[in-house]
């Protein structure tokens, strides 16, 4: 079954938001500006990279994230580098092993995730970022 970009990104926020290290015990986004979080940010342009893509390799969404989304974000630099991702600070690219799971689950695909390497980008992924505020 298809799902809506708001669906998508509904159950991305679930699984991202509630374990980001940047959420407030209040349950809120802690950032100084929570409009500002890539993630969300972008998302209609992380939801067209991941639903343009079909493989079960995860390197090809890695590889859309970098091309559909970095490329239009204000925080890239020229050269490719991305010094928010350098510092861990974007969720994105911090918990994308974990929006991949969102898509597994909304696609139902099963991912290799074991085939994830080397980074693409520069990427940072892992399960424990340390956005700071
Ligand atoms: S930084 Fe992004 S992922 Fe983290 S709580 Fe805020 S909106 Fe959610
Ligand atoms: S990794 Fe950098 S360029 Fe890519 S979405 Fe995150 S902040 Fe933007």
């Amino acid at each position: 079954m298809q799902q809506s970009l708001a669906e998508l990104e509904a159950i991305i926020r679930n699984r991202i938001c509630h374990v980001c290290t940047a959420r407030t015990v209040d349950g809120e986004c802690g950032l100084e500006e929570p409009s500002s979080c890539a993630l969300f940010r972008l998302f209609p342009q992380v939801a067209e990279a991941v639903q343009s893509v079909e493989s079960d390799d995860i390197n090809q969404y890695l590889q859309a994230i970098r091309r559909n989304v970095c490329s239009v974000c204000i925080d890239q630099a020229r050269d490719g580098s991305c010094e928010t991702r350098q510092r861990v600070e974007c969720a994105l690219d911090a918990y994308l092993l974990l929006v991949v799971d969102a898509i597994e689950e909304v696609t139902g695909k099963t991912f290799d995730k074991k085939s994830i390497g080397p980074p693409v980008g520069g990427s940072t992924v892992s399960l424990g970022p340390q956005i700071r505020l």
